[in-house]
């Protein structure tokens, strides 16, 4: 089992399994958001053990459609838990090792001169492309 919660406790939720997969996105979005390393959750492997009335959802203006959920008391960025079959989740609301490592990272082209990628994993300038 692996837990996950929000920095103040009332929201709190488990993984059954590990996740599919970790990717980190150096867009803009979010980095405003302050979420950008996500692992990819099974919705059957996903459970809230408490404060799901406590998240808020945001919707982007599109072109953007990646909804950002929080809790409505810290502000932890939580991903988007329930948005389909497959969705993600900020690896920085886990509390365990989810097991997995960074697959790529995507729009390294937007990237900030002040972070450096430290780890080999694959780099896209934009959206992940097959290789
Ligand atoms: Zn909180
Ligand atoms: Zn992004």
């Amino acid at each position: 089992m692996i837990r996950g919660s929000c920095y103040c406790g009332a929201v709190v939720f488990e993984l059954a399994a590990q996740p599919s997969m970790k990717a980190t996105c150096h867009c803009s979005r979010c980095r405003k958001a302050g979420s950008s390393t996500f692992v990819f959750v099974k919705a059957a492997d996903f459970r809230w053990i408490q404060g799901e009335d406590n998240v808020q959802r945001f919707a982007p203006t599109p072109p953007f459609t990646f909804g950002r959920a929080f809790c409505k008391t810290c502000g932890t960025a939580l991903g988007e838990p329930g948005a389909g079959d497959t969705f993600p989740i900020s690896a920085h609301a886990l509390d365990d090792d989810p097991g997995v490592r960074n697959r790529f990272h995507e729009f390294v082209a937007d990237k900030p001169a002040w972070y450096d990628i430290a780890d080999d994993a694959k780099q896209f300038a934009g959206h992940p492309q097959k290789s």
